[in-house]
């Protein structure tokens, strides 16, 4: 009896497996059951020479047209030189060694064979250096080259397709398949999914492309099942403890804050403040994922929910990503709240609160005074940065969290947070305003509840983007800085963001052709002494000490400072509706979700918003493409599944950066949204009925493999 544990060396032999293992990772025979083909060639259709690419290790059907050994002329030896044909082109192959006068003998013109060898060059002709072949006659049965089906591995330069087809051919003859599904019968039936054993014999031997369906539908299923498992189990673990309940109390703080709101809710945030408003009113823990585009009035939301939870006696968290961040967080809170967060203050309102910040770099007295009000309960609103989480910061009653910019927070963290309160589990509230497409939401994020704002405030202008392509049109540079001076000129204000500080090592390029990205110093001193002469310009980035940011900030907020050159760091959460005009230097060295989330700093006001997208790429090219969709949709969505697209999706899952192969290989992030959903409910429901999986062994199984495999590193947040 085989298993999928035990190791391939003493089935495969010590040289195969060693290749197998330092090529490819595969040590197991479940790691080469599990090594799917990357695509099938159909028996007897020739492979097409015409098509291979350099560099590509391939696998070619062909006849001989000629053979011919020859004396090497530098060295001593043979060589043997021979041209195969499909038909289409033809390929040159060379031979050394012993193995020349094989092929010598058996080459012979009008031979069929296999060839397998990586494509290189040698002067105009394609050529595979010393590939191995295997001859096909009409009696060579058992031969994987005489399926119906060429399975087509993923190869290394240690072993090709064609020999790793043989070893799963090798394998697949002496394996007896599994002692037991670990998808129930009754469970396969309801999804109509094929046995796992037969899934994999009919993977790596298909016999008709039916087959092949069948069974990556059930291998898909396989890995999203595991993974919706593993998350829903993570929901409920995460709501084995008990919550605060923070019920709704009228005439409170919530009320007066209500009564004085300028403006009228949105629907959304009308229907989303009521869902969460139910529930933190629970004792079940909520976790909640509010997704909503830049300026939706996300903050709007959790300020309600933080004053619900100040009705009720508790305190709230809210933590943003950087210090500058929570900085602004804080002011901006108490700026909406006025002497509603003036406690024990003169004039100070009834049923006021006090929102209090804690940063890292607070001078010891401040953090004395900040942790003293968070103990004693004073402050019921905490602001700060996730690093408040980490450290033991007692609070005299943590009712619920709020988490700002969800995209750097991973999974790993909520954990820790939840992990925080021995006995009370706070209710977790996690805002976004990159949107996530609803497969990731469904994986990557898939231990929360989402809710979304998908429309804007009234009154709010649209942004408009255009883009500047400098190289063809370098006279709309010109007329970008015109633009900015116009827009100070009616008294609004200007950011313009570069991907590079500019105050390290004179920069290195790991391309040659390409220059150093575009300096925030560089931009700022370039637009002083020219085209922005005469106006107020600060500089802001992440290297400069806390309190000289908050000041640049601040002082940018008042509209001291008119043009703001600055990094990324802007990119999350600063709020100044004045700003109107931002110009993104180098543009083509961002992400598309990260330029939609950079244009939503401006355009917060009642004036309409203009980004400038400025850059040197040509027309034309992948990159210039993705400026013009940034350029043609406010959707954040849409941007998002294009990001989704252009990236690797196992960068999505984290495992590409990490080296490590990803927990699915078949499941497909785009592709394949219906299996995620299907197996999202179904593993809800298992789950719910059997929360350890003590009666579903096979099931937990599934999940222990994927979480050693993945050691649960898919969960955060690449
Ligand atoms: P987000 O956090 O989603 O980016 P904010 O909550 O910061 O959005 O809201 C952006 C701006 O819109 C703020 O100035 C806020 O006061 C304002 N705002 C929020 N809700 C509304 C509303 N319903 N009507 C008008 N303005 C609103
Ligand atoms: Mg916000």
């Amino acid at each position: 009896m085989i298993s999928f544990d035990d190791k391939l060396q003493p089935l495969l032999g010590k040289k195969t497996a060693d290749a197998l293992e330092t090529g490819l990772g595969l040590t197991t025979v479940g790691d080469l059951l599990r090594h799917y083909p990357r695509r099938y060639d159909e028996r007897g259709k020739l492979t097409d020479i015409r098509s291979l690419e350099i560099d590509e290790h391939v696998t070619v059907q062909a006849e001989v047209r000629k053979c011919t050994k020859r004396q090497m002329k530098a060295r001593r030896g043979h060589m043997t030189e021979a041209v195969i044909t499909d038909g289409t082109s033809e390929l040159h192959l060379v031979f050394f060694g012993k193995v020349a006068f094989v092929a010598e003998q058996e080459l012979l013109p009008g031979t069929r064979a296999l060839f397998a060898g990586k494509v290189g060059r040698y002067r105009q002709n394609l050529q595979l250096v010393h590939p191995a072949f295997e001859i096909l006659t009409p009696e060579s049965d058992g031969s994987s080259f005489l399926q119906a089906f060429l399975p087509v591995y993923p190869a290394s330069q240690h072993i090709n397709t064609w020999n790793i087809a043989n070893c799963v051919n090798q394998l697949l003859e002496i394996w007896d398949g599994v002692p037991e599904d670990p998808l129930p019968l009754a469970f396969r039936e309801e999804h109509g999914l094929t046995g796992l054993e037969e899934a994999l014999r009919s993977i790596h031997r298909p016999e008709s492309w039916a087959q092949i369906t069948v069974a990556q539908q059930r291998l898909k299923w396989d890995e999203a099942l595991a993974v919706q498992l593993a998350l829903a189990q993570r929901r409920k673990a995460s709501t084995a403890r008990p919550a605060p309940s923070c019920a709704r109390r009228s005439g409170g703080i919530l009320d007066a804050f209500d009564a004085r709101l300028p403006f009228k809710l949105t629907n959304g945030q009308v229907e989303v403040g009521e869902q969460i408003a139910s529930d933190i009113s629970s004792v079940v823990p909520m976790n909640r994922l509010l997704q909503g585009e830049v300026g939706s009035g996300k903050t709007m939301v959790a300020l309600r929910a933080m004053l619900q939870a100040v009705d009720a006696g508790r305190q709230s968290a809210m933590l943003a990503p950087t210090e500058v961040l929570a900085a602004q967080h804080a002011r901006s809170l108490q700026e909406m709240l006025g002497d509603l967060a003036q406690a024990g203050q003169l004039g100070g309102a009834e049923d006021a609160t006090r929102v209090t910040l804690l940063t890292g770099s607070m001078n010891t007295a401040q953090r004395r005074q900040a942790l003293l009000d968070i103990v004693t309960g004073e402050a019921g609103i905490v602001v700060g940065t996730h690093a408040i989480i980490q450290e033991k910061v007692e609070f005299h009653s943590l009712g619920l969290v709020v988490v700002d910019e969800q995209h750097r927070f991973g999974v790993e963290q909520r954990a820790a947070l939840s992990a925080r309160g021995a006995v009370e589990n706070p209710h977790v509230l996690v805002m976004t305003a990159t949107p996530i497409p609803r497969t990731v939401a469904m994986t990557v994020y898939g231990d929360l509840e989402v809710s979304a704002l998908r429309e804007l405030p009234g009154g709010r202008s649209p942004i408009k983007t255009s883009v500047v392509p400098v190289r063809e049109k370098p006279t709309w540079l010109d007329r970008a800085f015109a633009r900015v001076r116009e827009e100070v000129a009616a008294g609004h204000q200007a950011y313009f963001v570069c991907p590079r500080i500019g105050d390290e090592e004179p920069a290195k390029s790991d391309d040659e052709d390409k220059r150093p990205a575009l300096s925030v110093i560089d931009v700022a001193t370039m637009l002083a002494q020219g085209p922005l002469r005469g106006l107020r310009i600060e500089i802001l980035h992440g290297r400069m000490p806390p309190d000289e940011k908050d000041a640049v900030m601040r002082a940018f907020a008042a509209n001291q400072v008119q043009v703001l050159v600055a990094t990324t760091v802007i990119e999350v959460g600063v709020n100044v509706p004045n700003a109107t005009v931002m110009a993104i230097m180098d543009a083509d060295r961002f992400g598309v979700s990260q330029l939609h989330q950079l244009r939503g700093r401006v355009g917060r006001g009642s004036a309409p918003g203009l980004c400038l997208l400025v850059t040197e790429m040509p027309e034309m090219t992948a990159t210039m493409e993705r400026l013009r969709a940034v350029e043609s949709t406010l959707d954040g969505f849409e941007l998002a599944q294009l990001d989704l697209e252009l990236r690797r999706e196992g960068d999505i899952l984290g495992a590409a950066q990490s080296g490590r192969r990803s927990a699915l290989k078949m499941l497909s992030l785009l592709r394949d949204e219906d299996i995620i959903a299907e197996a999202r409910v179904a593993a809800q429901q298992v789950v719910d009925a059997d929360p350890d999986l003590e009666k579903h062994p096979g099931l937990a199984g599934m999940v222990g493999t994927l979480l050693t495999e993945e050691r649960a590193d898919f969960l955060e947040k690449a």
